[in-house]
Order: C-alpha cells, then structure tokens, then sequence
C-alpha cells in the first residue's frame, strides 16, 4: 500500500473523539502510521462537528486550505467525516471537488474498505443511516489516547488514566435546534455486555475513571437492551453494573435530557460510591415558553426540582449546564428568566451560545430571529455573571482537602482534576507521581477556570 501515513483533525464532542480514536485505530492496523503534521501526511482526516455554524465554518475554512496542499503533493487523499459530511454529503464534493471521501457516522468502521474503493473508482460518498444499525464492537487502544482535538463540549479531552466509552449513539428527541437526529440517526443502544466487555479491557490496561458517553444516557435502554436481557434495564442499571468492574475508581457520564431524569438515576449520586459527584444537565433556557419553541419537553419548575433533589442525595454535587442565548422569538424577559436561573442555581460553569440557524432543523425555518447584536449582548452578560458564580463557587474549595487525581504534566507543571471535575494546578509536584495516581491536595486558589493547590505531606 502506497498510501501509509495519516493525520486526523476531530472538531467537537467526545462521540468525535472516541469516533476519530476508532479511524485511527482501523488505520494502524491496516499498516498505516500516524502524524501530528498533516503536511507529512498522505490522507488527512477532518473528522467534523455541524452543532453550530462556527465549527462548520472552520471545517470549510479548513478544507480551503488543504486545496492547497493538495496541489503541492497531489497524491494526498482528504477524507471528510462525522456530522458534516453526513448533513452535507454529495454537496460537499460540489463545492470541494478536492475532497476524495465524504463518509456518515455510521460508515467508520469500514473506513479501510472505503478507502480502497476510492483507489479504484474515484472520489467517494457514502453517507446513508441505516434503521436497523448496530453499533460494531470495537475495543479500544492505550495507544489511541489523546488526539488532536477541538473540543467545543462539556467534558474534557480523553486523558490516559481516563476514557470515554460510548454506549448509545443517535437521538430521537428533535429538540428543534438540533442537528443530531440527522446527522446521527436514531437512537440505538450498545449491547450491555459489550459495554462492560470494552470497560473490563480499559481497566485492565490501567484507566481509572470512565466516562459513559451517548447523546442522551438516560434514555440508554429503550431501544434495544429488553430484546438483549429479556427484561427492563435502564441507564441506571448499566451505571450500577460499570461501577463494579474491577479497577473502575471514577465514574462519570455524559449527557443528559432534564426531561428522561429519573428519580432512580439521581438516587445514584447517593448509593453509586465511585460515581462522581459532577452533572452536566443542559437546560438551554429559563424561559418555558422558549423551551416550549425548543421542543425540550420539561419546564424550568421541573427542571429546579430536579436540581433541589440532586442536591438533597448529594449536597456536594457540581451541576454545570449548555445555554442558548437568542433562539429564534426570545424576548427580553425571556432572557431575564435564563439570567433569574442561574442566579437559583448557581452552576459551577456552562457552556453558552448564540443561537445559530442549523440546516434542515424546525427552527431554522422560525421566523421571528433575533438580532445578532441582541443576541452578542446577552449571550456577553451572561457568560459575564457565569464568570462571576464560578470564581464565587471554586472560592468555596479554599482551604478544603480534596483528592485529586493527576492527569499530566502541563506548561506550569503537574495538572489534575477532584471528583467534581475541576481543574487543579499543583505546586509543590514531584516526578514521583503519575497519570492516575490519587493524592490529597489542599486548596490554597481559586481561579474562574481551576484551582491551585498543595500535595498535602503524608507522613
Ligand atoms: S436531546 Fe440533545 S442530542 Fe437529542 S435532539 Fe435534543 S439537543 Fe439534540
């Protein structure tokens, strides 16, 4: 094979990353060799997000600029894959006719055969969503972690004492923003036993915490888990199960509906011990009429209700949450009431937006758009007073013991992260420790952003 190394550039959530870990993965072992430099490359992979206009933007910007490198070294081949290469499919060729191959979400596993049929018929599209898919099973490489990302999500990029395992994919929820049913199908759930099978390999090799992974975890089940089990089991049943592998220190999952929140899963938070006391529980919007617009099917009282019993099974619990700012019909006191939100619960942190139109969703045909400087002064002033909360809510560590565990080496040294999922710098770090290793560490700074702290001496 003529063709032998790769670079692949992955925009947006973890599904990307663990999807981009995959390619990779079925490229080594067909011979192939990763770069970091996509000049040295002979197939370049952007592996792509179209949640906002901006990550779809980039990709295109990005593909402009690769036209060039492909008129200097004219063997390269440039694949495009994940959600905009599903949305955009043969459209994409059109407008980027040095493009070789465009391929869905659901056609990575078979990304070698693609590529061999491009070396044979030309340039490539195939992007069709299967109704009955399954997800292949696909276990996992150490030597796969910490890709080249750009992560826009919630959750940090994969670190080697911590992975992300996905155990659904697609959504059947519509919320009217949203791309994903699209791009990702429907929702299908991963086999139970698969799903402990790849957690088992990860925990052998030495990872500590996992992330389950899926585009709504609590609805983990409906599909298809009755046919496999015979009987109900439910996301919570799967948490429970991951939670007693062997070696499995930290557990998390990422993300969820406000609307499929159980009782049962909030309960976790209390019963789970290594489930770790950290929820990312998007609300977009503090207005019911705007989450009406949404299709997000819970109201804000609801919402706080959930919020106050989490609190109650678990007072330590860091919420964090995804806000648009400006859908489309959003008028002030709608923007007040998300503002009013955040003042209830003052999240540890969110991920906030300006709306942008999506192609193909409902509400990209609303006609009632907001301004866009409307929607830069909102979405400004609220990232202003989330600003504020954080640096008021990391205050509350100061002086506190917390365990952290220690993820790498950074520019200003060692870096590791508390149960919560905050950040933590470490001051008086020594090479004696690594990846994975827990140790106690008092809080002696809080930033916005992180912590700082001191390994406390144990004697
Ligand atoms: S639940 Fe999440 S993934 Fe599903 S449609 Fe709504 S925003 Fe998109």
């Amino acid at each position: 094979m003529e063709q032998n190394v790769f670079y692949i550039k992955t925009f947006g959530c973890q599904m990307n990353e663990r999807d981009s870990e995959i390619m990779a993965q079925t490229l080594s072992s067909h011979g192939y060799h990763e770069s970091m430099n996509y000049q040295e490359a002979d197939l370049v992979i952007l592996n792509t997000c179209s949640i906002r206009a901006k990550a779809e933007q980039k990709v295109l910007s990005l593909l402009g600029y690769l036209r060039k490198a492909k008129e200097n070294k004219p063997s390269m081949k440039i694949c495009v894959a994940g959600c905009v290469a599903q949305q955009e499919g043969a459209r994409l060729i059109e407008r980027m006719p040095h493009v070789d191959l465009v391929i869905g979400t659901q056609q990575i596993y078979h990304l070698e055969n693609h590529l061999q049929r491009v070396d044979l018929e030309g340039s490539l599209v195939i992007t069709g969503l299967l109704d009955n898919y399954e997800i292949p099973q696909f276990l996992p490489e150490i030597s796969q972690l910490g890709r080249v990302s750009e992560t826009l999500s919630s959750s940090p990029a994969p670190r080697p004492c911590s992975r992300f395992v996905t155990i659904m994919q697609g959504c059947n929820n519509y919320c009217t923003y949203c791309v994903v049913p699209y791009t990702r199908g429907r929702e299908i759930s991963r086999k139970v036993n698969e799903i402990i099978e790849e957690v088992k390999a990860l925990a052998e090799e030495g990872v500590k915490e996992i992330t389950l992974l899926g585009q709504n975890v609590n609805s983990y089940g409906k599909t298809n888990t009755v046919k496999e089990t015979g009987t109900k089991y439910t996301f919570t049943d799967l948490l429970k199960e991951v939670s007693q592998v062997e070696g499995v220190v930290r557990l998390r999952f990422t993300t969820s509906n406000p609307k499929d929140l159980t009782d049962d899963l909030m309960r976790s938070f209390r019963d789970v011990e290594n489930l770790c006391p950290q929820f990312h529980l998007p609300v977009q919007a503090g207005s019911d009429r705007i989450l009406k617009k949404m299709n997000r099917k819970y109201t804000v009282s609801e919402y706080l209700e959930k919020v106050d019993k989490l609190h109650e099974y678990c007072p330590e619990i860091a919420l964090t949450t995804d806000v648009i700012v400006g859908f489309p019909g959003e008028e002030d006191e709608d923007f007040e009431a998300t503002m009013t939100l955040l003042e209830k619960v003052r999240f540890h942190g969110s991920f906030s937006f300006k709306y942008s139109d999506r192609s193909g969703t409902r509400a990209s045909a609303f006609v009632d758009k907001v301004d866009e400087g409307v929607k830069a002064a909102r979405l400004y002033r609220f990232q202003n007073r989330q600003d504020e909360i954080s640096l008021e809510r990391n205050r509350e560590y100061l002086g506190k013991i917390k365990e952290v565990m220690i993820e790498e080496w950074g520019r200003d040294g060692l870096r590791g992260r508390t149960d919560t999922n905050h950040i933590v710098h470490l001051n008086n770090c020594t090479a004696d420790y690594f990846p994975g290793d827990i140790v106690a560490v008092k809080i002696l700074h809080a930033g916005q952003h992180s912590l700082q702290g001191e390994i406390e001496k144990i004697d």
